[in-house]
């Protein structure tokens, strides 16, 4: 049993400082991967090209040290009962599939019903962007939003709706550009209530 745990313990647990590569054998990766493709990493077109991918891998999976968590710690109960739905709509997002390392690109529509608080609504986003900026799948993405939110907020209900291509199928593989991939998670009054459900689905049409 203790070894089961265990298991588990280390796949969760954040990757340490230590086995952690530095910058150094990430430039290095990203050579091999140069020269593997046929192309000279030498050259003067290339040179610089593994340090840039460093800079832009950092933006891409900036959301490894964001804690969406803490992102909706801080919230305002002076909101004089309000107890509608919450939506902010739309929200663009850019993500790399966990299966191909290629752009998701989408959008996300994320609403709540409020029980006696609210949070800031860029938090909304700030909490999109964090999970979207790590390798995802979409549905995963998707129920984390959901989760985390409801967790944390503890409201009436939850409602996350994700529209996003894939650049995996449009760049390669079936190359079938121009299809979107649908996704949704709700959970309290979203889930139970047809009407909430109905009236947060034909916002995000
Ligand atoms: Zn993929």
């Amino acid at each position: 049993m203790t070894s089961n745990v265990h298991a588990l313990e280390t796949i969760k647990r954040p990757q340490t400082t230590s086995d952690r590569p530095g910058e150094a054998e990430v430039k290095a990766a990203f050579r091999t991967i140069i020269r593997w493709t046929g192309d000279d990493p030498n050259r003067n077109g290339l040179i610089e090209t593994p340090a840039r991918m460093v800079r832009a891998f950092q933006e891409f999976f900036v959301g490894y040290g964001q804690n969406p968590t803490e992102i909706l710690q801080k919230t305002f109960e002076e909101i004089e009962g309000y107890d509608e739905m919450i939506a902010l709509r739309g929200i663009r997002f850019e993500s790399h599939c966990e299966h191909h390392m290629a752009p998701i690109i989408g959008q996300a529509w994320v609403a709540y019903v409020p029980s006696g608080r609210v949070v800031g609504i860029s938090k909304l986003a700030r909490v999109v962007e964090a999970y979207a900026k790590r390798l995802q799948i979409q549905e995963k993405m998707t129920a984390q939003i959901a989760n985390t939110i409801n967790d944390v907020l503890k409201p009436q209900g939850v409602g996350v709706i994700i529209k996003a291509s894939h650049h995996c199928m449009s760049t390669r593989g079936v190359h079938k550009s121009g299809a979107d991939l649908v996704t949704s998670r709700m959970l309290g009054c979203f889930r139970d209530d047809p009407l909430t459900r109905q009236a947060f689905l034909s916002m995000a049409v």
